[in-house]
C-alpha cells in the first residue's frame, strides 16, 4: 500500500509521521509529476484551504486529483482538506473571489465557524466505528453545517459535524495526527485496504 500526502502547505509531515509509526510507504505530492505515481489513497492536510486550493489550481493538480476522488481513491482530508472537499463553503470573505476547491462531498463546511477565539481546542469524543473516546484538536477549524444523505455522520462536538464519510471520502474537522492516537489513521486505512 502506498497514499500520497498532498504536501503544498500544512501540517503533511505530521501526516507522513503518522503513516511511518503504522508501517506504510507515503510520498508527498508537490507538482503535477509527482501525482502521476501509482496510490492507494491520498491525504490532505491541515492548513490554510485557501492557499492549498491556489496552488492546486495553479499547478494543474485541482481536476485530476478530483478525477481520481471521484473515481473512488480513498481521500482522508483534515480541517483544510476537509474545506477543500466541500462542495459549498461559508465563511470565505464576500468580496474576495471563491476560493478553487476538489468539492467532490456533499458538505457544506463553515469555515473558521468557531470564532478566532475559540478557534483552538482539545477535547475527546466519540467517533463512529472506534471504541471509546478519542483525543481531538481543532485549530481555526471548520465544520460541516449541512451534509446530504450519503454522508455518514462519525462524530458531533456541541451538535456540530466534526468527522464525516462519504464513501470513498473521510473528512475530520481536528487533527488527529497531531496527538498520539492512531486510529482515525487506522479507519483511512481500512477504507483503503477494502477499496
Ligand atoms: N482555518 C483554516 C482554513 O480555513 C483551516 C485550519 C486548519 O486546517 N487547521 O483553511
Amino acid at each position: 500500500m502506498r497514499i500520497a500526502v498532498l504536501a503544498l502547505q500544512g501540517a503533511f509531515l505530521e501526516h507522513e509521521m503518522m503513516l511511518s509509526k503504522l508501517g506504510i510507504d507515503c510520498f508527498e505530492v508537490r507538482q503535477l509529476e509527482d501525482w502521476q505515481q501509482e496510490k492507494d489513497g491520498l491525504i490532505i492536510p491541515g492548513g490554510e484551504s485557501t492557499t492549498q486550493g491556489k496552488l492546486l489550481r495553479d499547478l494543474g493538480l485541482l481536476t485530476p486529483i478530483r478525477e481520481a476522488i471521484e473515481g473512488g481513491l480513498p481521500v482522508f482530508g483534515t480541517c483544510a482538506g476537509l474545506i477543500l472537499l466541500a462542495r459549498e463553503v461559508e465563511g470565505n470573505s464576500p468580496s474576495a473571489p471563491v476560493p478553487p476547491r476538489l468539492a467532490t462531498m456533499h458538505t457544506t463546511a463553515a469555515r473558521n465557524a468557531y470564532g478566532r477565539q475559540l478557534g483552538s481546542f482539545h477535547v475527546e469524543s466519540h467517533f463512529k466505528g472506534i471504541e471509546g473516546d478519542i483525543p481531538m484538536t481543532f485549530i481555526r477549524a471548520p465544520y460541516i453545517k449541512e451534509a446530504s444523505e450519503e454522508v455518514e455522520v462519525l462524530s458531533e462536538v456541541d451538535g456540530h459535524i466534526v468527522a464525516a464519510r462519504q464513501g470513498n471520502q473521510l473528512v475530520t474537522a481536528f487533527h488527529p495526527e497531531l496527538d498520539d492516537d492512531m486510529r482515525v489513521h487506522e479507519y483511512f486505512l481500512k477504507m483503503v485496504k477494502s477499496r
